[in-house]
């Protein structure tokens, strides 16, 4: 056998049930989320032309991007994430489309990172982006959305890393940095790269008034909010625009505490995200048994203008299911819904198998997830069978108690077995259950 037909793909994962249960767990109750915060689903293509991904994600993601012509000679990528995607609607399909404006996204990802602990090529998100408010209020929906779908999923002890790219970026401006340099200086300090940004700060002539600035921020950061914005304020004081987003930065914040955040929120100054196209605040999500975000979201007002709709200021989340996942497991928390009670239904002899499958059709109808025996198993292995894979009932479908209108129902656990009238066989199994 070639090796490549019993292997994956380097960085590709298969799910199998019990993580996929749980995976599709994480899905439901970003689904629910969105229903209550009154986002609609919109399901965009895999494959996207390159260039409407490439156009602002930033060099790092660029880099890592699964490009490649089709066969029509079309050059396209697999989505490295989903707001590029959901911007190219808001600027066609949903052009007119009355603003606020609450889009809600679930799949697959693509990104040519080096697999490691909690990073894969193949990766899922639970995305969800608010478009038309400049105000600071979608901000804060958008973390407040965020920390329900957290604290619906189970998790706990997660926290808030908060900061404004117009804090930095005022900086660079007011010192004539263009945007490609801004770019790769926030790029380096996304990847803690501190000198390295100072120094191409440096080469770009920048003052040396700018560089304490810049220095000051880096080092401002903490959990008592009040003062750290009022330090920030401080530091930024002669850069209007940095002072603009220091006032934005507070505003939002009041907005969370006021609204009834209980969830804790570090402040970082020099916080900045990898992905080029955010505009104003920004944020990620820890939780303290690993030291990789969760999720991450921030403002973008110029994306969908790139796209060349309307001026559209917008905000947004992703969540990075899989990440999500690890947490949960590392907190013992338990990733069920309420998943259907199961029952396998065993015809005695094969003269039984029309009744049984009709008894199966007449329990899922009542809601239970019943299965019938597919491998003509003897009525002793087929229970056993049920033991071994858990299965709290078995009903076991026989000549003589269906002529009379009646099946077996057997309790696996108690081992105990009753005659059961079929119209009463559903209550039974409910009055049952443990
Ligand atoms: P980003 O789209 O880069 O803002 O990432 C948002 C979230 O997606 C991150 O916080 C992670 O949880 C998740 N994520 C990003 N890249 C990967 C990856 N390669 N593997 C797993 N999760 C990822």
């Amino acid at each position: 056998m070639t090796s490549e037909f019993n292997k994956t793909v380097r960085g590709m994962r298969d799910f199998l049930p019990e993580d996929a249960r749980k995976l599709r767990f994480i899905e439901h109750i970003a689904r629910e989320t969105a229903e209550l915060y009154g986002y609609d689903e919109v399901i965009t293509p895999a494959i996207e032309y390159y260039e409407l991904l490439a156009a602002k994600i930033g060099e790092e993601n660029r880099k890592r991007m699964y490009v490649f012509e089709d066969l029509g000679g079309r050059k396209v990528a697999l989505r490295p994430e989903f707001t590029a995607s959901v911007a190219r609607l808001v600027a066609t399909k949903l052009r007119s489309a009355p603003k606020p404006l609450r889009l809600f996204s679930v799949g697959s990802l693509y990104r040519y990172d080096e697999p490691q602990f909690g990073r894969y090529r193949e990766f899922w998100q639970a995305n969800f982006e608010l478009f038309g408010s400049a105000m600071p209020e979608a901000d804060a929906e958008i973390i407040s959305l965020t920390d329900r779908f957290l604290t619906k999923v189970g998790l706990r002890n997660y926290h808030f890393k908060v900061g404004h790219v117009g804090v930095l970026r005022g900086i660079f401006s007011h010192e004539g940095i263009d945007e490609e340099k801004q770019n790769s200086i926030m790029q380096m300090l996304d990847k803690k790269e501190v000198e390295k940004a100072i120094n191409l700060m440096r080469e770009t002539k920048s003052s040396g008034e700018s560089l304490d600035t810049l220095k000051g921020l880096l080092d401002t950061s903490g959990r008592d909010l009040n003062s750290v914005i009022e330090k920030m304020r401080k530091i930024v004081d002669g850069y209007p625009s940095s002072v603009e987003a220091v006032e934005n930065l507070r505003e939002i914040v009041a907005l969370l505490k006021d609204g009834g955040l209980k969830t804790g929120i570090l402040l970082e100054a020099g916080f900045a995200r990898g992905l080029e196209y955010y505009t104003g605040s920004i944020f990620e999500v820890y939780v303290p048994e690993m030291n990789i975000a969760l999720g991450g979201g921030g403002r973008y007002d110029k994306l969908v203008e790139i796209f060349g709709g309307e001026k559209t200021p917008a905000v947004g989340v992703a969540l990075g299911m899989d990440r999500i996942l690890i947490a949960l497991e590392k907190q013992k928390t338990p990733m069920r819904y309420n998943i259907p009670k199961r029952l396998l239904i065993i015809p005695v002899e094969r003269s039984m198998l029309g009744e049984a499958f009709k008894l199966a059709s007449m329990l899922r109808d009542d809601g239970f997830c019943a299965e019938v025996d597919t491998m003509g198993r003897s009525v002793t292995r087929a229970l056993s069978d049920a033991d071994r894979r858990g299965i709290e009932f078995t009903v076991i479908v026989g000549p003589k108690e269906i002529k009379e209108g009646k099946v077996i129902l057997r309790h696996m656990t108690k081992r105990r077995q009753m005659i059961v009238k079929l119209d009463k066989l559903s209550e039974k199994i409910r009055e049952e259950s443990d």
